[in-house]
């Protein structure tokens, strides 16, 4: 009964994410055997540079085939059962990075139209599953974007950091005072946008701030 149930929320849960092959796939992580041997991990600590917010970043995967094909499927075909095989690995990326307690988990906000076009925000979404993962608070409402941001992608590094500046806000400081918060996005590049978040955390009050991504490019 239980197993339907599942089957019915997560329909693809017994096939692969990846090869939707159905043999030797992870339980939870939903991933065969064969496709997770050639993911392309990222081993060991990221570098996260200097002059960052936040105090460090952990990410399973590199943002490369076919994790880059992954999250274009969870992020605009609605595929929302992708969200908690990547959080699977996230979670794992966290433990063993070896952090302090960490008070709550804080998802990278969408501005609202953007999320209303969407229909959900996807690091909102691996918040959640990460959230029970690891049995740390769901924070939703900790950030908020004030700002609507244009998309990241086309932009360089000084459009990016012009782009998300003063973009997030803290609405009840109240709520974060001395807590070390693990924020949560799909995708983490140049980390700026992360950054931004990172300093506005802080400057309402966060202790410290701990980064997790499903896919991350080398931070210089
Ligand atoms: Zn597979």
């Amino acid at each position: 009964m239980r197993e339907r149930m599942i089957r019915l929320i997560y329909p693809h849960d017994a096939a692969c994410l990846i090869c939707s092959g159905e043999a030797d796939v992870a339980p939870g992580y939903g991933i065969c055997r064969t496709c997770s041997a050639r993911l392309p991990r990222v081993r060991g600590e990221l570098k996260t540079g200097d002059n960052r917010a936040f105090d460090a970043q952990a990410s399973p995967f590199y943002y490369e085939t076919p994790l880059k094909e992954l999250i274009h499927r969870f992020k605009y075909s609605n595929q929302r059962y992708i969200a908690k095989g990547l959080a699977h690995y996230m979670a794992d990326a966290v433990r063993e990075a070896g952090w302090p307690a960490l008070h709550a988990v804080v998802p990278v906000p969408l501005h609202e139209a953007r999320r209303s076009e969407r229909g959900f925000n996807q690091a909102s979404l691996l918040a959640s599953e990460i959230a029970q993962l690891l049995e740390i608070d769901l924070d939703r409402e900790a950030l908020v974007r004030v700002r609507q941001t244009k998309t990241q992608t086309l932009l360089d590094r000084a459009e990016r950091e012009r782009n998300v500046q003063n973009a997030f806000a803290v609405p009840e400081t109240a709520r974060i005072e001395g807590a070390t918060l693990l924020l949560v996005d799909d995708v983490v590049t140049t980390g700026t946008t992360a950054n931004a978040c990172a300093k506005a955390l802080k400057a309402s009050g966060a202790k410290a701030v701990y980064v997790v991504s499903a896919c991350t490019r080398t931070i210089e």
